[in-house]
This record gives structure tokens, sequence and C-alpha cells, in this order.
């Protein structure tokens, strides 16, 4: 058998696509979607599976895509460390993992996203963990809680939907006081509002899903950790499966050019609307942490560095309301209005959502009330649209209750 002078297509097609050396850098981030590398020999393989040497082997354990990621938000949060997940939840998932044994109890907010709450209450549980809940606001019921030695308290920078501001730095205190790490979901607020891990927070974690992507179009999230030793965190990323991909990636740290730009925007909109709302017959209340009257209001100001020293400010882009007239006046106001009923948040545009049928519909209608959830609560999650544009949409919304 003689080698054929020029390869036969089959064989041709098949070969490894290399990229020839670069003699100058793209600015923009290529797309590594390869979820394999070459290795040049067994000693290279040998050094970087066994952490001796930097590089990529297989794209579950990493990829430049999710490195790049992880050290932009690393130094957003000030952080030691910082991981990208598949999504939020497997964010959480991940300090979890990492942080508890099944003998370890975790002290969760009651106010936490359902989801988590669901995580560390159900799924913890069947693997022998132990999940207590406590109102954070009630520092006499926090105290108390933590007697039972959590490892972890787990807790929102900014609630939903009544967006209420936790007191960090207090929280933190005690909490490490009592031996237990605190772990932060700032998904609401966003690095450029605040950033926990200089609060107090020992990880923080975001659905990069939300304002950091700020799009709509990818599911992610990622974990950072004060400490810079952690090498458990990468390994259990790895292990469970938590890892996220490329593409996704890419798209998010896309997204993340503009974060300022769309965290202030939405911010300033945000509070202009819930100024409108609150002026008008219709709503019974109006939630907005940058508005006095918000229970959290002060809180808020230190947390979010609100300026002026007094007064209104931009607290971040959601405002809940809760109109006169229950669920038909929000299912009025949703069609009056015109603005996308989507359960999530933080996109370009205005979106609205109805807790009661979303978001908290696991709730009895008792527990929802007792958490200031009604038929007629609606949460906002104010974009980057013109004032005037939003500020027309709300009164329509408001206007189609009224006739
Ligand atoms: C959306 C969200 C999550 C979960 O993030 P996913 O990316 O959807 O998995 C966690 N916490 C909060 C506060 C969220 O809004």
């Amino acid at each position: 058998m003689t080698e054929p002078r020029t390869p036969r297509p089959a064989d041709l097609c098949v070969e490894p696509a290399f990229l020839p050396p670069l003699t100058t850098r793209p600015l923009a981030s290529p797309i590594y979607l390869s979820s394999v590398y070459a290795c040049d020999d067994t000693v290279q393989a040998d050094r970087i599976l066994g952490g001796q040497e930097p590089g990529y082997v297989y794209a579950r354990d990493g990829h430049p895509n999710a490195a790049l990621l992880a050290d932009r938000c690393r130094r957003l949060h000030g952080a030691g460390a910082a991981w990208v997940c598949s999504s939020g939840m497997s964010a959480l998932s991940a300090v979890l993992l990492a942080r508890c044994t099944p003998q370890d109890t975790v002290l969760a907010s009651t106010r936490l996203y359902g989801k988590s709450l669901a995580l560390l209450d159900r799924e913890f549980s069947r693997l022998g963990g132990k999940c207590l809940t406590v109102d954070l606001h009630d520092e006499g019921a926090y105290v108390a809680a933590l007697a039972a030695r959590p490892k972890l308290v787990v807790l929102e920078t900014i609630t939903n939907p009544l967006l209420r501001v936790a007191d960090l730095e207090r929280i933190a205190e005690l909490a490490h006081a009592a031996g237990a790490e605190v772990v932060v979901d700032n998904t609401f607020a966003g690095p450029t509002l605040v950033r926990p891990l200089e609060r107090g927070a020992d990880f923080v974690l975001e659905s990069i899903t939300k304002i950091m992507n700020g799009h709509s179009d990818v599911v992610l999230g990622m974990v950072a950790a004060k400490s810079a030793d952690l090498p458990r965190l990468g390994a259990v990323i790895s292990t469970w499966g938590l890892a996220a991909a490329p593409f996704d990636c890419w798209l998010a740290l896309r997204g993340l050019g503009t974060l300022a730009l769309r965290a202030d925007e939405s911010a300033r909109q945000a509070l202009a609307a819930a100024e409108l709302l609150a002026g008008s017959p219709v709503c019974e209340a109006v939630h907005y942490p940058g508005l006095p009257g918000h229970p959290d209001h002060e809180i808020a100001r230190r947390l979010l560095d609100g300026t002026p020293p007094t007064g209104p400010f931009p607290a971040g882009a959601m405002v809940t309301f809760t109109l006169r007239g229950g669920t038909p006046a929000a299912e009025a106001f949703i069609r009056g209005s015109d603005i996308p009923f989507c359960p999530s948040l933080a996109d370009l545009g205005t979106t609205l959502s109805h807790p009661a049928t979303t978001s908290h519909r696991a709730l009895s209608p008792a527990d929802q009330a007792s958490q200031g959830i009604f038929g007629g609560t609606i949460r906002l999650s104010v974009g980057i649209e013109s004032t005037t544009h939003t500020a027309t949409r709300l009164t329509a919304g408001l206007t189609a209750i009224q006739s």
C-alpha cells in the first residue's frame, strides 16, 4: 500500500482543526467551542490534569471562555476567586456541595428565592442535611437560630418581591461570631450596587441570567469567594457537572460590557417609575428601597451607597406595587400597559411579573398575604427605555383599571 499523494477527502475533512499561530491578538474573544484539547505528550497531560501547569484538557474542567468570564466576575466583586456555573441554581449547589456535609445545618432567610429554598430545604435534606429558615429582619429570632450552629447563613441582598434589604454587615458579624459562613445571593442588586464580599460575606453568588448578562438570552451563574484558597469549589463544579458552556460565557461577557450603563440607567428609571406609581390613587402600596417610605430605606442607603444623604435615590431596577382591586386590577394593568409579562427580570426592556401566580405560587394565599403578596401585586423590572415611554405605559396600565 502506498500513501496517496493527496489525502482522500474522507481523511482530510476529519483532520483536527488546530488554529495557525497568531501574530496579533483578537480584541474580541474567540468562542472556544472545543470540548477537548490535544496535549503535546503524557508529561504535559499529567501536569495540567494534576494542576501543576495551567492549561485546558476537557471543557467540563475548564475552558478559556469560562476562565475569562470568571476572572471578570472575580474582579467585579473584589473576590479571591470566582467560578462560572451553568445557572444561578448550580452556583448555589456548588457552594452547598463544597462547604457542607450531611451533618450540617444551613440557616436560610425566609425571603429567599423559591428554588433556592427548595434546594436547601427539600434537596439538601434528602442528602441528610438540615435547613432552618428565619426572618433576618428579626434579630432576636436570628440570634436564637444561630444557636443551632449552622455551617452557612444564606440570604439575598435585595429580596423578591417586596425588595427588603438585608443589614448585611450586622448579619455577617453575628454569623461569624457563631462560626457560620455567609453566602449572599446578590442577583437583584448586581455588583454595581453592592459588593457583598466587602460587607462581610464569605461567598457571593449571582444568577448571571439576570442583570449581569442583561439580554435574556443566557442561563448562567457565578460564585465568588473572599478566600483565594478553595480548591474544592472547582472540583465540585467539574465532578457534579455544573460547568458552563463556552457560547453562553461568551454572550455573558458581551452583556457584561454594558453592565454599569444598564444598571445605572434602569435604576434611575425605576426610581421615576416608583415615584409615578406612589402618586396614583389606585396603588395601595409601592415598594422601592430608594423611597423614604420603604422599611429598609436607611439600610439600603448604607448598603447600596445611596446619595444624596437624605431623600429618594436610585436603588436598583425592581419596583413592586400592589393595586387596589386584586387580581382583576392586575390583569387590567397588564393588558393596558402592554408591558411584557415575563416571570424573570433584568432584560434591556421593562417587563413585569405577577408573584401570586408565578414566583410565589407554591405559597397558600394566607402565606402570600403574610409576605405582603396579594392578587393585585405586580413586580416591575424596569429597563432602559426613556422616562416618557415608561411613564406612558404605566399610566395606560393604571388608567385601564379605572375604566
Ligand atoms: C433567577 C434567580 C436565581 C436562579 O438563577 P438561574 O440562573 O435561573 O438558575 C437565584 N436567585 C435569584 C434571586 C434569582 O432571581
